[in-house]
């Protein structure tokens, strides 16, 4: 009888919330069946002539007082009846006791925890453990409403499980109220989510890469932004998200194949999920980055919490691999960043990204970079200038200045331009390139940017041409990417034919290290470029480690003595070693060499002892702009002169 009004005082409420419909359904039979076992008890000539009790077979009609049952037999049986039903139930079951604190765990609940029975205990730690923390969270506070107003709850919450497949559960909680309103303990449920068996293969491919088997992007997302909310309402919350990216790995896909690409991927995604903890969220977000929300970190302190976590990662991704028979080293650059002073998960990943973009720049690619202040603010400033960048390509505020080449064995004549670009800015003048083109090319803005430089150029050098200058030759700079373009044979084509020049008066000028980057590449570009009738210069010499054996297979023409070697050549006598040497190679190649950045008579001089002829610095001029261009090359321009071997 108790146990039926037990589950009857229950019923107003359960039936009341509509989403317990997997409490109701067990509760409601379990009510009628305790109902009709204590009729029977009770009164049982209504009920059925058997008696339900195994000892009892012949019904007796009811003559007079009920007889005297044994109580602790009664309670007993009731409580196997009750554990029967729970355990027959498809439901799982936990009871709460606010007196003791205790908290108990049916068999169904356990198994639908995926937990190890061996290991259940008698309090909410054992739930803690198997989900989310962010779904902990959720839950406790549901709770704690719960026992402070009375009222009942039901969330869905995320399985901690090794396998990639995300499993949610439902929980729910019914309080049980004292005749003063006082709760005295929750009694509540545990079912399979409702949508989980239907949507649970239509979800694998939404919210899964199909090559890797982790979350996509989207899942990624919407899962930040979980726990981007829990962070606003408990500042106490802590996580990580660590970008792991790639090195090169488009390199690997041209050198190798795509095949290769994609296995390499599917190896990186196994090994980030063999040191991953079932808390934590992994994602493919791009071609070759994967994301992982790192939950459970204690502190937020990098060194002790996040860094050992992240560098395990680091270092099982980055061990060699071996596809198709091959071994095939890799190089990861990974960037992490907490939820610290984040509101939303733009402001995370913006924070991950930064400092993944800081990493991937440094000199120490291949490591691992945390998130600081300062990494931001430089990216929004970096942002900001791709904006003004996009801005000033179109409102056509890029501008060339020339400077003059002077070849000092030839009564100081003018031997060529290096054309120079200039952002023109009303309110600040002009910004030097070393401010925006490393930004230009790292946003790929150097592309349409290189085009507009080379059509100025071009256009420029045929205007002197026109005006009887018809030897003289204009130097434009071309960057890594530009170089590395497939159409950029077609497109240099293209200008020259609509401009008119002749390509003996262009020269094109890449750096050093452009030019061994891809080396084989470059030779056959090189190639192309010198039967077009178009010179080639390696700037910057002396910073790109080339080797002579490439040195000597490039079809150029020209090197260009890096400034910082040209500097202390009078007075320190390593450089002048430096610079003789420079000057050496050049002529037993029998190269041009255009010493940069000479801004002394001395510089000058040694220069000159050394038999450098071609001269480019302040010494002479500045870059200037073209009708000063003009002027200087009206001054020292000799008509007859050949400026350099062709
Ligand atoms: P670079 O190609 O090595 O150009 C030479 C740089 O040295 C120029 O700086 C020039 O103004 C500077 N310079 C020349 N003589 C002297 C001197 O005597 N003293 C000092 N202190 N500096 C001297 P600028 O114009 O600021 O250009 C810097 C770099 O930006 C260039 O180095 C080049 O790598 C890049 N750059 C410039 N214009 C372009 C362009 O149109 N396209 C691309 N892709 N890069 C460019
Ligand atoms: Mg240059
Ligand atoms: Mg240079």
């Amino acid at each position: 009888m108790f146990a039926g009004i037990f589950f009857a005082a229950f019923i107003p409420e359960i039936i009341e919330s509509t989403s317990n419909v997997f409490f109701v359904v067990p509760y409601i039979f379990a009510n009628i069946f305790l109902i009709v076992v204590a009729i029977t008890y009770r009164f049982p000539l209504i009920g059925s002539r058997r008696k339900m009790r195994h000892d009892v077979t012949i019904a007796q009609p009811h003559t007079g007082a009920l007889p005297v049952r044994d109580v602790q037999k009664d309670l007993a049986e009731k409580n196997e009846m009750f554990q029967m039903m729970v355990d027959i139930s498809s439901s799982g079951f936990w009871t709460f006791d606010a007196a003791t604190g205790k908290v108990y765990w049916s068999q169904k609940a356990v198994a639908l925890l995926k937990a190890d029975p061996a290991k259940v205990d008698d309090s909410f730690d054992f739930l803690k453990s198997h989900i989310l923390e962010s779904d902990w969270m959720h839950f406790r506070d549901a709770l704690n409403t719960s026992m402070e107003q009375g009222e009942n709850f039901s969330l869905n919450v995320t399985l901690l499980q090794k396998s990639s497949k995300e499993h949610r559960i439902q929980i729910s909680g019914n309080v049980q109220k004292s005749d003063e309103g006082r709760p005295l303990r929750i009694i509540g449920a545990i079912n399979e989510c409702a949508e989980q068996a239907t949507s649970e293969k239509q979800d694998y491919y939404v919210y899964r890469d199909p090559l890797t088997g982790v979350y996509n992007r989207k899942f990624f997302l919407e899962k930040l932004k979980i726990d981007v909310d829990v962070t606003l309402e408990r500042p106490d919350y802590v996580f990580a998200v660590a970008l792991l990216d790639i090195d090169s790995f488009g390199a690997i896909n041209t050198s190798y194949s795509i095949n290769v690409g994609d296995s390499l991927l599917r190896i990186v995604a196994d090994r980030i999920k063999s040191q991953c903890r079932p808390s934590d969220t992994i994602a493919r977000i791009g071609p070759d980055v994967f994301a992982i929300v790192l939950h459970d970190i204690q502190s937020g302190d990098y060194d002790a919490d996040v860094l050992p976590l992240v560098r395990k990662i680091h270092n099982a991704v980055k061990m060699p691999v071996q596809i198709e028979g091959r071994d095939i080293y890799i190089s990861v650059s990974m960037a992490v960043a907490l939820n610290r002073d984040v509101d939303c998960v733009e402001d995370v990943m913006a924070n991950a990204t930064s400092s993944l973009r800081e990493m991937k720049k440094s000199v120490n690619h291949g490591g691992i970079q945390f998130f600081s202040g300062g990494i931001r603010e430089k990216a929004m400033r970096l942002y900001k200038l791709e904006f003004e960048i996009r801005r000033a390509i179109q409102a056509q505020e890029f501008v060339l200045m020339y400077q003059p080449i002077i070849d000092i064995s030839n009564g100081n004549r003018i031997a060529g331009f290096e054309a120079l670009v200039r952002w023109r800015q009303s309110e600040q003048g002009y910004i030097s390139p070393a401010e925006f083109i490393p930004i230009a090319e790292e946003t790929g803005l150097i592309i349409p940017m290189g085009a507009l430089i080379l059509r100025m150029a071009c256009k420029q050098a045929k205007q002197w041409v026109d005006l009887g200058y018809e030897n003289i030759q204009v130097a434009v700079n071309f960057s890594a990417k530009q170089f590395a373009m497939d159409s950029m044979l077609d497109d240099i084509k293209k200008v020259l034919l609509e401009t008119n020049l002749n390509p003996r008066n262009l020269k094109l000028e890449i750096t050093e290290y452009t030019a061994v980057c891809e080396a084989e590449k470059t030779i056959e570009i090189m190639k192309a470029l010198s039967s077009m009738g178009l010179q080639i210069s390696i700037d910057d010499f002396g910073t790109g480690y080339s080797s002579l054996s490439y040195l000597k297979r490039f079809p150029i023409h020209t090197l260009k003595m890096d400034k910082s070697f040209v500097d202390h050549v009078a007075e320190d006598e390593e450089d002048a070693a430096f610079a003789r040497m420079v000057i050496g190679i050049a002529k037993s190649l029998n190269l041009d060499l255009i010493a940069e950045g000479v801004e002394q008579e001395d510089q000058l001089n040694f220069l000159r002892n050394e038999g450098c002829r071609l001269i480019q610095g302040f010494y002479f001029s500045k870059p200037l702009p073209p009708d000063l261009a003009l002027g200087y090359l009206k001054e020292h321009y000799e008509p007859a002169l050949e400026m350099t071997q062709e």
